[in-house]
């Protein structure tokens, strides 16, 4: 699904990654772990295609990113994001949120996300209305919305407790055995270990 092949950066003249090779397979759950600073974020910064590097190449189902003429409609098309902090609208509801990422999305179709989030009765609320677990998933139902191939997750339980963070990982568990590739990016060890495959990044090195 994914390939990175003698990836390598720098910001200025600060090394970030050094020769990154790796794979990842359809329907995947990848973590990537490493100390503040290690690479992480700028790893998936790359795969994702938000950041170019410096030297090396990315591949998508074998197309060189180099070859895709309008990267903003592949990656709208193809992927998911969720960060740490939940970007939902203030002023919109959930509904209303998840619609901005696709104003086509009916209401049924909103409300079955909503549903296997576990969130289907918070779908008229307002951001400020719901708990810090419900605004995560709200962020990750905006992502689900297209249907993305694979999804990028930036420490995406960095702002919950250890319970909704589980949660998130079963559910990150739950899309990947329906086919969604997953990669995130943590420093919890322990939810590394939910993952099929854990990668550490040390001082721009896998
Ligand atoms: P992590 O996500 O593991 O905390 P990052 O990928 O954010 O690591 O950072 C890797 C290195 O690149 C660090 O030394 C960081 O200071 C540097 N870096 C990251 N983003 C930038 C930037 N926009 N400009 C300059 N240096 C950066
Ligand atoms: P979670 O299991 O997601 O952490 P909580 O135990 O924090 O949920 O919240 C339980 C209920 O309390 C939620 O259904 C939510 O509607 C409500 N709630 C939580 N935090 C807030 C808040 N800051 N403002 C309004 N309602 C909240």
């Amino acid at each position: 699904m994914i390939k990175a092949k003698d990836v390598s950066h720098s910001y200025n003249k600060d090394i970030a990654l050094k020769n990154i090779n790796l794979e990842i397979k359809k329907g995947e759950f990848i973590s990537i772990v490493g100390k503040s600073g290690s690479g992480k974020s700028t790893l998936l910064s790359i795969l994702s295609t938000l950041l170019k590097p410096i030297s090396g190449e990315v591949f998508f189902e074998n197309i060189n990113s180099k070859n895709i003429k309008d990267i903003d409609s592949f990656r709208q098309k193809n992927i998911g994001f969720i960060f740490q902090f939940h970007y939902l609208i203030n002023y919109l509801n959930i509904k209303e949120n998840i619609q901005i990422a696709n104003e086509k999305a009916t209401l049924q179709e909103i409300e079955k996300l909503l549903d296997l989030l576990e969130i289907k009765s918070i779908i008229n609320k307002y951001p400020n209305e719901i708990s810090g677990g419900q605004r995560q998933r709200a962020a990750i139902a905006r992502a689900l919305i297209n249907k993305p191939k694979i999804i990028f997750a930036d420490e995406p339980t960095g702002n919950l407790d250890s319970k909704n963070s589980k949660n998130i990982f079963k559910i990150f568990k739950k899309l990947s055995k329906k086919g969604t590739t997953i990669i995130v990016a943590t420093h919890d060890l322990n939810l590394a270990s939910k993952t099929d495959k854990t990668y550490e990044v040390n001082d721009g090195q896998l």
